[in-house]
């Protein structure tokens, strides 16, 4: 063969596309475990909180997780246990009070200056203490002439200079949505910021495509991105690349975790989770105390361990890396830093 001829027998890969990542979730238990070469006797995985809140979590992530380890800490994030189904005091359906913030559908509006917008009802995972977990998706899933409502909203309160993305998880969404509603806000002359709270990002990295890059820096908004990033298992090569191509873009990047039991409450982990993000080009913004949400008291960590972790951060790294340790009230005008719950609990 001449050096010149090509062989044809090459068939490159195929590449799925960040959509047929997602529809190819893991939804059942006994299949991630299986995959992890775990006997499922050897947790308390429970069928009852599988049909309160279905298990779903992208094969990305799955394959960060340790083969055999009962107590990997990306396991336990997203595996329905038994645990869940206990009531514990202080923990509610609302821990947050947003259904007295939800002026009107796919509208929470708690602090000045900050609106957030529910902008998709689905997520590529489900994490099992998120504080959304019973919140009701239904009442907020709109059609086109319901936005034109909501962004009537943001229009005559000219107090608001960010918009939120939440949900759900508003990568979830559709490109052509995004880049709509993205116009539509950036129309709105007193809104300068807009704010985009995702997971995707770390679970499925081929979210950030060109289609999503497109209407990110198609707008004169200012675009932040905070990630939500608990344990430096979750981060990978994709993950990183992930997070150049926003940043070369110039998105800002900030992350913010939530404290969880048996997860992150080391300051080994810690530590090794804010080096981490500092490489990948993200900063760590907040760490936050868990909400009390039914269903997760199993992943609370007492306020004594959470001022213990603070100081030890603050001896064991520089300050730039160190979040800001918070926590969120009902009804309070903002997070409120953790020095007031230690005020407030003495
Ligand atoms: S809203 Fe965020 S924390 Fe809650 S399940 Fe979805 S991705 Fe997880």
């Amino acid at each position: 063969m001449t050096a010149d001829i090509i062989p044809h027998t090459s068939i490159e890969a195929h590449q799925p596309s960040w959509q047929e990542e997602l529809a190819a979730a893991i939804r059942n238990p006994a299949e991630l475990l299986e995959r992890l070469e775990i006997n499922p006797t050897q947790l308390d995985a429970s069928p009852v909180a599988q049909q309160a809140w279905s298990l779903r979590v992208p094969l990305p992530y799955v394959q960060r997780m340790k083969k055999g380890d009962i107590d990997d800490p990306l396991l336990k994030q997203v595996l329905p246990l038994g645990a869940e189904m206990l009531t514990a005091p202080g923990f509610s359906s609302d821990p947050l009070g947003e259904e007295d913030a939800n002026p009107i559908p796919g509208v929470v509006h708690k602090y000045h200056g900050r609106a957030l917008l529910i902008i998709s009802p689905a997520c590529a995972i489900h994490c099992r203490y998120c504080f959304r977990r019973h919140f009701p998706y239904e009442d907020n899933t709109l059609g086109r002439k319901e936005w034109q409502t909501a962004l009537d909203y943001l229009a005559r309160d000219e107090s608001i200079s960010e918009v939120i993305y939440s949900g759900g998880d508003p990568l979830a969404a559709n490109d052509n949505f995004l880049l709509w509603i993205t116009e539509q806000i950036a129309a709105i002359p007193h809104i300068k910021r807009l704010r985009i709270h995702t997971r995707l990002p770390l679970v499925i990295p081929s979210r950030i495509d060109p289609g999503c890059l497109h209407w990110m820096t198609a707008t004169r908004l200012k675009v932040v991105m905070v990630w939500h990033i608990n344990h430096p298992n979750e981060i990978d090569q994709a993950v990183s690349q992930a997070a150049q191509r926003l940043k070369r873009h110039g998105i800002e990047l900030l992350n913010q975790s939530v404290l969880l039991h048996q997860i992150n409450d080391s300051s080994a982990t810690l530590v090794a989770l804010s080096e981490q993000l500092f490489e990948t080009g993200i900063m760590p913004y907040y760490i936050h105390r868990l909400d009390k949400v039914a269903g997760a008291a199993h992943f609370n960590v007492s306020d004594a361990k959470i001022q213990q972790l603070q100081r030890e951060l603050l001896t064991l790294l520089p300050g730039y890396l160190v979040p800001k340790f918070v926590y969120e009230q009902a009804a309070a005008p903002s997070k409120q830093p953790l020095s007031l719950l230690i005020k407030a609990d003495s």
